[in-house]
This record gives structure tokens, sequence and C-alpha cells, in this order.
């Protein structure tokens, strides 16, 4: 079988191989649901509640202020729910390049009638900071403002610490979806001032299907998901152990490690930068890929040509997985793209790092570029 290249570990992680050791018990022997009195019941609870711990400590907050969710999606679906239903909130701000587990879900919020602003970008994708705290000043109190950490396909890191000061002083509701920052960055909820903040295990190594949402203390608000009483009666639902376990131990693993893992990675994403400068003259990054970035992200583009048009199946007819956007809208075109302008006549090659890419992948990778592109050369 051929070698597979994985370059898209923004769409998901490879499961570690230490995360799913620490899974197995509550996969197979201790099943006990966590609702249960009895002896496997209170083992369970007690793993859930040692997990909520961990990730507590990491992000310096309280345990009380994690709550379990299925998805970064569901995280995000519920601040919104929590925003509008139970704090108040009449208006939205939010910016064009979000997921779209945002959006959509912005947009669901407007046709019930909460007006929604998109915050103004500047030239290579960053939020405008002028022009985001004049718009929060006009919608006033009783605004919500959902504005990514960082973005999942051309990787602009937003200062949220500088957004969540803003909006506390303009009184306003604010999370972030930081699925492509926690577990890549040391994040430390005491100086980041948000009420919500949206996270994802298969992001950074652990497993698929189990997120969790910081709620500031003292943020009160009803379970968008209906049904028993467990999370404190903020999430209806038997917990998911095997996976709250392992996303806690992925997330201690990616803290710990976190230092030397930036710099390999970051390393990493150089090394395919300057590789695909030297070789194609008219490639060109979106978004601001050598500033302010995630170390793991780097979008390429290339010019609309009879070579680059099926670029992302070649790619992968020579083993090498790479994406146009976002794995949630695949095969739809960006509309993170489309939002910065720059698409036009151009083919958009997200590339994504990990702990576990390595720089004779990034060679090879290359390589193949350059046979599929080479023909070419004089006008790529
Ligand atoms: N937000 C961002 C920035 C993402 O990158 C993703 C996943 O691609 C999500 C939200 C959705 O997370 P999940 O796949 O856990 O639902």
């Amino acid at each position: 079988m051929q070698e597979k290249i994985y370059l898209d570990n923004a769409a998901t992680t490879k499961l570690s191989e230490e995360v799913l050791i620490t899974m197995m018990p509550y996969l197979t022997s201790q099943y006990g649901n966590p609702s249960s009195a009895h002896a496997p019941g209170r083992e369970a609870r007690m793993a859930v509640e040692n997990a909520r711990k961990k990730i507590a400590q990491l992000l310096n907050v309280r345990p009380a202020e994690i709550i379990f969710t299925s998805c970064g999606t569901e995280s995000n679906n519920t601040a919104f729910h929590a925003a509008v239903n139970d704090l108040g909130c009449r208006q939205i701000i939010t910016s064009q390049v979000e997921h779209h587990a945002v959006l959509h879900t912005a947009e669901k919020y407007k046709k019930a009638g909460i007006p929604v602003h998109y915050a103004p970008l500047t030239e290579n994708g960053h939020i405008d900071l002028e022009g985001f705290f004049k718009l929060l000043e006009e919608t006033g109190r009783n605004t919500f403002v959902s504005l990514m950490h960082a973005n999942n396909e051309i990787g602009n890191r937003t200062d949220i610490e500088e957004l969540g000061r803003v909006c506390a002083g303009n009184e306003a509701i604010f999370h972030s979806d930081c699925v492509q920052t926690i577990g890549h960055y040391p994040v430390d909820f005491q100086k980041i001032k948000v009420h919500f903040a949206s996270a994802s295990a298969h992001k950074f190594h652990g497993p698929k299907g189990i997120g969790f949402l910081f709620v500031r203390e003292k943020t009160k608000f009803t379970s968008y998901i209906t049904g028993g009483s467990q999370e404190r009666n903020l999430r209806a639902g038997t917990e998911n152990v095997a996976y709250i376990v392992g996303m806690a131990k992925a997330l201690e693993l990616a803290l710990e490690n976190h230092d030397r893992e930036a710099a390999q990675i970051g390393a990493v994403k150089t090394m395919m930068r300057e590789g695909l400068r030297a070789r194609f003259e008219k490639v060109l990054f979106n978004g601001d890929s050598i500033g302010d970035s995630l170390y793991t992200v780097l979008n390429a583009s290339f010019p609309l040509s009879d070579k680059t048009e099926m670029l992302l199946l070649d790619l992968d007819r020579a083993g090498i997985c790479a994406s146009g956007g976002s794995a949630c809208s695949s095969g739809a075109g960006s509309h993170v793209i489309e939002a910065l302008g720059t698409g036009s006549g151009r083919v958009n090659v997200r590339f994504s790092f990990s702990r576990y890419t390595t720089t004779t992948e990034i060679d090879k990778t290359i390589r193949v570029l350059e046979g599929i592109l080479q023909p070419e050369k004089e006008t790529v």
C-alpha cells in the first residue's frame, strides 16, 4: 500500500498512542455510567471528574467552568444558544472568516430576528481591530461577540486578550472558537476575558467526537441539549467517559511538550514555505503566513491552469493528503478565501502539520508538486 503523507492536521490529527492506552480501560472493563450510584458508576464518575480537573488546571480555570460536549461544533452552538436565550444578547458580532459552526449558527439566529454584524477584516485576513471596536460601540450593550482565536484555513491568529478587554469594557458577552489553539498554545483564561471558549480533542491528537466549552463562572445558562441532569444540568446526555479521559490526556501531553513541538512543527512550516517559494515563482500564501499565524497551517495558492486545476486530486493520487480549506465544507470552495478576495484565478491548498510530520515528508511533497507543476514552471 502506498505510504500516505498526511498534511491535513487542521482537519483532524492522528490519535496519540498514549492517549489510546489511557482510554482503553474505559472502552473495555470500566464501562460504568457516571450517573450510576454503584461502584462501577462511581469509578466512571471519578474518571470524568479527574479529567475535568486536569483540563481546568491546564487552562488555569475552575473544574466547574469546563462543560463536556460532543465536539467543537456543539460547543460553539451552545455558546450562541446561551447568549441569545439566557444572557439577553440582542445583537451578534462575528466575522466572515469564522468556521461554519459559528457562521451558520449566527445565520440561524439572524433568521430568528437577531441582527448579525460582521467585523471588518484587514487585507491579509486579520480582524481590523479599530473597525471592530467601532462596531461594538455602535451595537452597544447586549451584544454577543463570537470571534475565533485562530483561523483553521489560513492560520491567522487573533489577539483575544485584547478583544476580551474591549468586550468587557462594552459589557458584551464574548465567545471565542479556540478549536485550533487549545492544545497548540498555552492558554490562560485568567488573562483572556472570554465568557465562553470552544475546544475539540481531535485537533490535538485526542479522539474525534469529544470537546468542551469553557464557561466563565457566574455565566448562567440553560442546556442547549435537553434531557438528563448531566454536567450540572448544562449538557444532557451520558458522558463519553473514555473520550473525556482521552481528551484530558491529549491536552496534558500537548502542553507538556508544547515548546519543543511548536519549534519542530514551526520549522516544518518554514521549510515548506521556503521550499515552495524557491521552486514556484508565482506561489502566494493566503493570510498572514509569516506573521501572527498558527505554526501548524500554511495556505498556499497557485495560478489556476490545466496543471493546477486538479491539484488536490493529483496530490491525493501521489499519497499526499492536503485540503482546499475546511474539511467540513470540502468541495464547496472556501468562504474564507472568498472573504479575503484573493481567490480569483488561483488554486488554494492548505497544508497543515503536526508533531508527526517529518522533514522527509516535506521534501517529498515539494518534489511531487514539482512533478505535477514542472511543465508549467514558466507560468507557475
Ligand atoms: N471551529 C474550528 C476553527 C475548526 O477548525 C473546527 C473543525 O474543523 C470546528 C470548529 C469544528 O470542530 P468539530 O469538528 O469538533 O465539530
